[in-house]
Formats: structure tokens, sequence, C-alpha cells
């Protein structure tokens, strides 16, 4: 710690709290994919969230000053990982994901598992381990800055096929997320809102808040422009898998999507 100096002393008290938080720039890769640009506002570390395609990733890095600190890995399909080792080479960023899904996952440089905490500069996020729509994903939650990662586990108005999970632990994974702030910017892994909208507004016809949500989505989109991040306070309102209240809703739910 720094000595306060006598001029230090006449100055007017000043909040002792970290300002540091975590900035989230979405960057569009593949045909429907984002991948996440994060920096801390404090020290400027930089990560980048699911860098599946060099080419754009590298461009949105050279653009933001060059500097990639770590490669934040949610799970291990091609569309979320590949071009991780490119972009390792390329920046020398150590690589975070999931210790469960470690045996196919790029080689990790940190491997983590619920409840850990991964630093970006001072900013911090908590690991939450949300299977379903794969085993081994792993969501990142970040309380500085409000900003949740959920990979392809949540989308907006959706949440990720059950690959190789099922409705239990598909349930248990979204009521984590239940659990944050409203405000929490929900930096999800693709751009599946319209469509999502579309069989949202099917299965609850009389939900307004979701009638008002599904015609801003529907502008957003026509004019080109993402509608991602969503804020969870509109999802807790409109997402119906988040609205679900029993696993035998959410499981009845999703096989319905799966067709629909
Ligand atoms: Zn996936
Ligand atoms: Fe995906």
């Amino acid at each position: 710690m720094q000595r306060h100096s006598v001029e230090d002393l006449r100055k007017p008290p000043v909040l002792v709290q970290s300002l540091a938080m975590i900035i989230a720039t979405a960057v569009p890769i593949l045909s429907d994919n984002y991948a996440w640009l994060l920096r801390c506002s404090e020290t400027g570390t930089t990560a980048i969230v699911d860098p599946a395609d060099p080419g754009p990733i590298s461009t949105a890095i050279d653009a933001a000053g060059g500097r990639l600190d770590l490669i934040l890995l949610t799970h291990h399909h091609g569309d979320h990982i590949a071009g991780t080792d490119e972009i390792r080479a390329r920046y020398g960023a150590s690589v975070v994901g999931a210790k469960a899904d470690a045996h196919r996952l790029p080689k990790l440089n940190q491997a983590v598992a619920a409840g850990d905490t991964i630093m970006v500069g001072s900013s911090s996020a908590r690991v939450m381990e949300t299977p379903g729509h794969t085993r081994g994903h792993i969501s990142l939650y970040f309380a500085d800055g409000g900003v949740l990662l959920p990979g392809d586990t949540l989308f907006s108005l959706g949440c990720g096929r059950l690959l190789e999970g099922n409705a239990d632990e598909m349930f248990a994974s979204l009521a984590q997320f239940k659990t944050l702030p409203g405000e929490t910017l929900v930096c999800c892994g693709h751009e599946y809102t319209e469509s999502n909208a579309r069989f949202a507004l099917h299965v609850d016809p009389d939900n307004v808040a979701l009638a008002i949500y599904a015609e801003r989505v529907k502008s957003l989109r026509a004019a080109g422009k993402p509608t991602i991040p969503s804020v969870m306070s509109d999802e807790l309102a409109c997402n119906p898998f988040l609205r679900a209240t029993t696993i035998a809703q959410l499981a009845d739910l999703r096989a319905r999507k799966d067709k629909y």
C-alpha cells in the first residue's frame, strides 16, 4: 500500500471501492455465432470468449489495441472452440475452460469448476457449471459490470438443445441464472432471438411483455441490428424456458421446440 501524503488527507474522502468492471463487446462470427471481447475498465486486460473464427476475432482484437490476455471457453462445440489454438499462438493468451471437459477442449492453462473465480485484470468472473446443452458446459458471471456469458445454455427467448444433458440438468442450470440481478446483460452464443420469438409467442400467446419484446426484436433484425446482449429482466418476463416452473414443463417445451 502507498502511504497517504498530507495533501491526500486534505482531499475529500473518496469511496474505497474498485471501479473495475468488465465491458463486453459482441464479435459476430460464422453464420449466427457471437464471440465476446471482454475488457477490464481498470487494467485494460482483455479476454475473448469462444473465438471460433480466427479472422474476424483477430480483426476485433487488433481494432481494440491488439492485446489479448485470456481465451475463455464455454463448451466443446466447434462453433465455439475452433480457432482457439491459432488465436493463442498469435497473441500468447492463456486458455481457460471446464475441468470436466479438459479432455475434449484445446489444451487448457487453467481448468475451472463451479464456484471458481476467473480474473480478467481486476474484474472477476464466477464460474457456474451449467450442463444440459453439453455435459461440461460452463457459464461465466461478472458481477462487476453485470455481464453473464451463458454460451449455448441460455439464449434470448430460448435455451440450448439437450444434446448431452437432460431436462433436470437444464432446469437446474437455468435456475442459477434466475437468481442474477434483472439488469444483467445476457451475452449468449447465438443470434437466435427472432426464431425463438416465434416459438415463444406460439406457446405463450397472452404474454404482453413478450409481444412487446418480440416486436422490438423484429424491428432490430429488420434493421440488420443484433438483439444481443439482452437483459435478464426481459428474459425472466418473456423467455418460456426460464418461465417454466417445473422440470416436466421445461422438458415438454424443449421437446416441442425441437419439432417446431
Ligand atoms: Zn453448442
Ligand atoms: Fe453453438
